[in-house]
């Protein structure tokens, strides 16, 4: 007999939950606050392109997400390019990404091009299983320690800085170490970085995924923000949306953990305590639609005393489009000053920066410029970081909660998302 299941969020995770219950005949409603499915990885109408509002490409290693995709007979619209990474440094772009770029570095010492370069290839020899012995290790220190201070101060510092801020001195070397192997092993070869991209976005899978859990019998309820989930005698009764109660089975939550004491006040405390101390990065996105383009590269990095980001992603190096679109990501704590400047400062930024590493660009090649808010767009994995979180079943019969965090020491990706959706139903619906 199918269970009745709320599912809160329809990013990729909760798309996830809902298309695994509703495939093994339960009836599950997404509950999504947003007009629009998608969370981090949603679309957005730019002046007639619909792409999503955040950066997205593919690695080798998204097992989950490429399975997915041949389950919903999609495996035909993912496409692989070999991209091109460069680094803005000393007001110079230089090749990077492979041992020769490495080796021509100019601003670097040779002993320390040696220690970074070691350091990247142990790191992507270093197998998932392992992550264990870096788990409560700090990030940076464990860095400086193989890399040197010459080439910590020159690669590392300013990604730290500007992504993590104040954060930069306690993260998990595991979370980080696992962010470096994902790339370093998205490869052809040592000299070939090899990334992939879903024609038409992420919008392709994400709207696939909620027709199948439509034809399965489940529903996707857009613009329904769940004001409470309502809990009585350790038992989870139902949501309320809309100001409505609406009684279920079960109830999975996968919105970011740091919304989920306001949702769900009646948990014990000791629960609510651990949710409470989570902290996120929130971003402010800019998305540039130009004439022309940038550079060759996919993903550039930058250290540029003028520039307080941590590099920028030129999304149509790797999907080609009519136009050349760029993002440029601004991390900050959500309580930084800074992220109460209004858009117009973030794009006036862009326009600035972007000039800086192409001077040939003029105004009239900018034809569109837009930013996008997400406030928990990245949690901060401090070492141990698992240990401090509840498990997704939670002491209350009926109630699972996780968000991307959980997938620790693994970053934020849609096919992690997917793949821990898929098996929070199955436990979920046991
Ligand atoms: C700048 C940026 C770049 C990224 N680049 C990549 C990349 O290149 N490759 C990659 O694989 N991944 C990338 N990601 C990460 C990827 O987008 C996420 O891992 C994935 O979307 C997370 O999905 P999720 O469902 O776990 O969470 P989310 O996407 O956060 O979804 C949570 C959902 O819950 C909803 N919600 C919140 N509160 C409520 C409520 N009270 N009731 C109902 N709904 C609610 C939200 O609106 C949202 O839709 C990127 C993310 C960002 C921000």
């Amino acid at each position: 007999m199918g269970q009745r299941i709320a599912v809160l969020g329809a990013g990729p995770m909760g798309l996830a939950v809902a298309y695994q219950l509703a495939r093994d005949g339960h009836q599950p409603v997404v509950f999504e606050a947003d007009d629009r499915v998608g969370g981090m990885a949603a679309g957005f109408d730019f002046s007639g392109l619909t792409i999503e509002r955040y950066y997205h490409f593919h690695c080798i290693s998204d097992t989950a997400f490429l399975q997915l995709l041949g389950e919903l007979g999609l495996s035909d619209q993912m496409h692989w390019h070999a991209t091109r990474m460069g680094y803005w440094y000393q007001d110079r772009l230089q090749a990077w990404g492979n041992p020769l770029a490495l080796l021509k570095f100019r601003g670097l010492g040779l002993a320390a091009k040696f220690r970074y370069g070691l350091h990247a290839f142990l790191s992507t020899k270093r197998k998932r299983e392992d992550w264990k012995a870096l788990d409560h290790v700090e990030a940076t220190g464990w860095i400086r320690r193989w890399v040197g201070a010459e080439a910590y101060e020159v690669l590392w510092r300013r990604l730290f800085d500007y992504k993590f801020y104040d954060y930069s001195s306690n993260l998990s070397a595991a979370w980080i170490w696992s962010r470096i192997r994902r790339i370093g092993t998205s490869r052809a070869s040592l000299f070939e970085e090899k990334l992939g991209y879903l024609e038409g976005g992420s919008d392709t899978l994400l709207n696939a995924m909620r027709d199948d859990i439509v034809k399965h019998g489940g529903e996707v309820r857009l613009g329904s923000p769940v004001a409470k989930v309502v809990i009585a005698q350790d038992q989870v009764r139902g949501v309320e949306s809309g100001g409505q109660f609406e009684a279920f089975d079960k109830v999975v939550s996968t919105i970011p953990l740091p919304y989920v004491p306001r949702v769900m006040p009646d948990l014990p405390p000791a629960v609510l305590a651990q949710f409470q101390a989570v902290r996120n990065i929130a971003v402010v996105c800019v998305i540039v639609k130009l004439r022309k383009q940038v550079t060759e590269n996919f993903w550039v990095n930058t250290n540029d005393p003028e520039m307080d980001i941590p590099g920028l992603v030129e999304y149509t190096n790797l999907r080609p489009l009519d136009q050349h679109i760029v993002y440029v990501p601004f991390y900050m704590p959500g309580e930084h000053a800074k992220y109460a400047d209004p858009d117009q400062v973030f794009l006036d930024k862009v326009r600035r920066y972007l000039k800086k590493i192409n001077p040939s660009l003029s105004d009239a090649d900018f034809l569109d410029m837009r930013a996008s808010r997400y406030r928990h767009a990245q949690p901060i994995c401090e070492p141990g970081y698992l240990d401090r979180l509840p498990a997704p079943a939670l002491p209350v019969r009926g109630l699972w909660v996780a968000d991307t965090s959980y997938y620790y020491p693994e970053d934020r990706g849609i096919s992690e998302s997917i793949d821990f959706g898929l098996k929070m139903a199955k436990d979920a619906a046991a």
